[in-house]
């Protein structure tokens, strides 16, 4: 009992170094809210705040300021009073895309509810980022609005009435079975609820529908670029739906929102997989890939994003962002420049790699000056 109080003390100057070369950080904003809540000098708060101050850099590159300025611009765009504050999404490096679902930190004594959540972006030897990849920080952004409860119900209220409905049909139609037929029918029920009710199926095909809405055939191009090759398109499992599922709900709704010139290679690809749908899965697999599901999914999904307000990319935008590109005029904003990228390689391949790094060189250097205080 007599350690703990000790450590805390002399935990508390070494936050307050750290909280304050913070504080001439991109993480300012977050300095300064962890130092308003050490004021506070309860230990629930400190041992929160060290832990976390654990996982922030010490020293903060162009491509820190660049992924933090990204994160930030994105969320921004699609702000409203449902999105809380983005500057407490923090970029860290790891070898694949990826969200971390907030730490929270609630504490009634003094009143104080705080979460920051962390991006995973892949980092390459080079510092310059790959920004045909970008597409992606839009599908795990997808997954931050998803951890608030408030997005979750305006996406799943809507979505599994239609679950309901179609088992309450397979219900009905089953009510004169009797023995194996009755165990069978009982079987599709369960597998239909575990799949598309209990699962992330739906959040994971919703988050592929938003990250569309947002930067669409440049996300077209990232997903087919990431899937293309896999091994195996048809693995179920809870996590995510099998690839070629996924890429039959991304279609469906690129074709809701008019992006039909972008997606014969993607139809093609989906199409090839759809034959080869192996035979020891095939009734699953056929059961699970109910069209009724994925277009009421879909549907629920873009529903969403217009009720969430998240601007919506259309084919006119793409003549302004050419527009924009023939003049060189500055990116300010994330969601621009993930567009842009997709345009000038799909335009103009040979250009890209020196579009690529001097365009980032720019940004990454405005964005530094903007955040010296
Ligand atoms: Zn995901």
């Amino acid at each position: 009992m007599a350690r703990r109080p000790r450590r805390l003390k002399n935990k508390h100057p070494q936050l307050q170094e750290r909280m304050e070369k913070l504080l001439n950080s991109p993480l300012h904003e977050l300095a300064s809210e962890l130092k308003q809540l050490t004021k506070f000098k309860h230990e629930q708060i400190i041992e929160y705040v060290s832990k976390l101050l654990e996982r922030l850099p010490e020293e903060f590159d162009r491509r820190f300021y660049f992924d933090a300025w990204m994160i930030q611009s994105i969320v921004q765009s699609w702000s409203n009073d449902l999105t809380p504050n983005s500057r407490m999404i923090i970029p860290t490096h790891y070898n694949e895309w990826g969200y971390e679902p907030p730490s929270i930190l609630t504490n009634p004594t003094v009143n104080t509810s705080f979460a920051v959540s962390f991006i995973h972006i892949p980092s390459e030897v080079t510092e310059i980022p790959s920004l045909l990849d970008y597409p992606w920080l839009c599908h795990e952004l997808g997954h931050h609005l998803f951890s608030m409860p408030k997005h979750k119900q305006m996406l799943f209220d809507k979505f599994h009435s239609h679950v309901e409905e179609l088992i309450s049909k397979l219900k009905i139609m089953s009510i004169s079975d009797h023995g194996l037929a009755k165990i069978r029918s009982q079987a599709t029920i369960d597998e239909i609820n575990t799949k598309w009710r209990d699962s992330k199926w739906v959040e994971e095909l919703a988050i592929d529908v938003i990250a569309l809405w947002t930067c669409g055939p440049a996300y077209l191009a990232a997903f087919q670029d990431e899937h293309e090759q896999v091994e195996d398109p048809f693995i179920i499992e809870l996590t995510h739906p099998p690839v070629e599922l996924r890429t039959y709900a991304l279609l469906h709704a690129a074709r809701k929102l008019g992006w039909h010139k972008y997606l014969k290679e993607l139809e093609q690809i989906q199409k090839d997989w759809y034959r080869r749908v192996p035979s020891s899965i095939g009734n699953q697999y056929r059961l699970l890939h109910n069209h009724e599901l994925v277009t009421q999914c879909v549907d629920a999904a873009l529903a969403y994003c217009k009720s969430s307000r998240i601007p919506r990319l259309k084919l006119e935008d793409l003549n302004k962002m050419r527009l924009n590109l023939q003049r060189e005029n500055d990116f300010s904003e994330g969601i621009e420049l993930i567009v842009a990228a997709w345009l000038v390689y799909h335009e103009n391949e040979e250009c890209y790699d020196d579009w690529e790094e001097q365009t980032f060189n720019k940004l990454a250097d405005e964005i530094m000056r903007n955040s010296v205080k």
